[in-house]
């Protein structure tokens, strides 16, 4: 407990990840990189910063990311540097560099890290936050929209959520001319009972004001041209096709016509999963397909997909059950009855350090419990610990030694030579990092 308000704290927005909270942000990690494989991704890792015209081209000056919330600053050299607010432009940033067009196609790629973002904090809301996120490159149509999903959905899965992915296409180039120019002309006789955002996004990126929130706005946007009208025949095929591949794969989704997302570089298939208990904060992941972006920073046409999971919102709402909220290995706690003179260690070495050490080197995590015997349950149940290795001088005179199995409150009294075979080979080991019993 902290009685003295402390001299230094964490800068507003951001904050310590401690134990135990990090063994199940690395077990969702986990997760994220063996699902992922799975699917053929790759990892890769962009710098914390870029260029800041990366951003400004790319995800675009007139989103609320690059025109409100960069973390922009100069270098030394002069150089106008910022802050990674989100990792899909990086990333397409290394492929054009890296000449990853002429890699056997599709390139699919995926990233865990911070991003930043001048947001006013609240709730799962942070200025840095995390984010696990894929991108498949090179692979135009449909069906790299569907495979994005269903990795997204599997990861999902796999971590005990039960997602629903809310659906939306924002048309091709084409598409978003045509329609733009409709609600434009549209909201401009009815702007000045526009918000002063909704205004300003009128002249910039109209398509946004369709994401508002306000009820007075809604009304206004009721009989607006709709974009599923100015669809071109291209984007409607492309987006009955995505439909009917997910249906087959029996994925869960809800077309939402309102969805356009806040990133302006998105044509096509838009998406987002959204998560009860959350409140106002309550996406989790948003994503999309983008075949312009690579063009725009100087690649050659090239379509894209991908998708961002807010992983400080996923960490929040993992099921209470799941395998990635007990975390990841839990170790076997040694402690010793009595002191032992150093038997084992004739170098001094005590004999609870030395039978750690030989545990830990026969591939068992274990640590060192407190000696008294109501501290000790204790603690090994906090450490998720799946069993208690005593050691008792006259047990080990004998040869003998004893475990106590966890889950079950059972004893074991076994010949010393027995420990690590039986350990290994029993039950209340885990086989896995993520099957240990909690
Ligand atoms: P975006 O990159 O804006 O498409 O966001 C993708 C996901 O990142 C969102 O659905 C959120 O889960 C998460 N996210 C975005 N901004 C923040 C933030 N400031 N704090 C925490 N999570 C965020």
């Amino acid at each position: 407990v902290v009685l003295v308000s402390p001299r230094f704290q964490a800068p507003k927005g951001t904050r310590d990840l401690l134990p135990p909270a990090t063994a199940v942000w690395a077990a969702v990690e986990d997760t994220a990189r063996r699902v992922f494989a799975r699917y053929g991704f790759h990892e890769i890792r962009t710098p914390i910063f870029e260029d800041t015209e990366l951003f400004v081209r790319g995800v675009g000056a007139s989103s609320d990311v690059v025109g409100k919330e960069m973390y922009t600053f100069e270098d030394k050299g002069g150089r106008s540097l910022t802050l990674r607010p989100e990792s899909t432009a990086p990333v397409v940033r290394a492929y054009v560099e890296h000449g990853m067009r002429s890699w056997p196609q599709p390139v699919k790629l995926y990233y865990i890290g911070p991003q930043f973002r001048h947001e006013r904090p609240q709730k799962g809301r942070y200025r840095e936050f995390r984010q696990i996120g894929v991108e498949l490159l090179g692979k135009a149509g449909p069906e790299a929209d569907v495979e994005v999903i269903l990795v997204l959905v599997r990861f999902l899965t796999e971590l005990g959520l039960e997602p629903e992915v809310r659906l939306n296409t924002v048309g091709d180039e084409a598409s978003r001319t045509t329609f733009r120019a409709a609600l434009v002309s549209h909201l401009r006789p009815v702007a000045d009972r526009l918000s002063e955002d909704s205004r300003r996004r009128l002249d910039t990126n109209p398509l946004r004001i369709l994401d508002t929130k306000s009820p007075e706005e809604r009304e206004l946007l009721r009989d607006a041209p709709r974009l599923d009208d100015h669809l071109s025949e291209e984007s409607r095929r492309h987006f009955s096709a995505v439909q009917e591949h997910l249906r087959a794969f029996d994925v869960r989704f809800t077309i939402d016509p309102t969805l356009v997302r806040g990133l302006d570089y998105y044509t096509h298939t838009v998406f987002e999963v959204s998560a009860s208990g959350l409140g106002a904060q309550d996406a989790i992941c948003g994503g999309g397909a983008y075949d312009q972006l690579v063009a725009e920073l100087g690649g050659p046409p090239t379509y894209g997909v991908g998708f961002a999971i807010g992983q400080d919102r996923l960490v929040d709402v993992l099921p209470p059950g799941s395998a990635a909220r007990r975390g990841t290995v839990a170790p076997v706690v040694v402690v010793a009855l009595k002191t032992i003179p150093g038997k084992e260690g004739d170098r001094g070495v005590s004999p609870v350090f030395a039978l750690l050490e030989q545990m830990r080197r026969e591939g068992i995590a274990a640590i060192e419990g407190p000696s008294r015997k109501e501290r000790l349950f204790e603690f090994a149940e906090r450490e998720g610990a799946p069993a208690i290795v005593f050691l008792a001088e006259d047990e080990l005179a004998r040869g003998e030694i004893s475990v106590r199995e966890m889950a079950t409150r059972i004893t074991h009294t076994m010949a010393r030579e027995r420990l690590f075979p039986d350990l290994k080979s029993s039950s209340f080991l885990p086989s896995s990092p993520l099957e240990v019993k909690r």
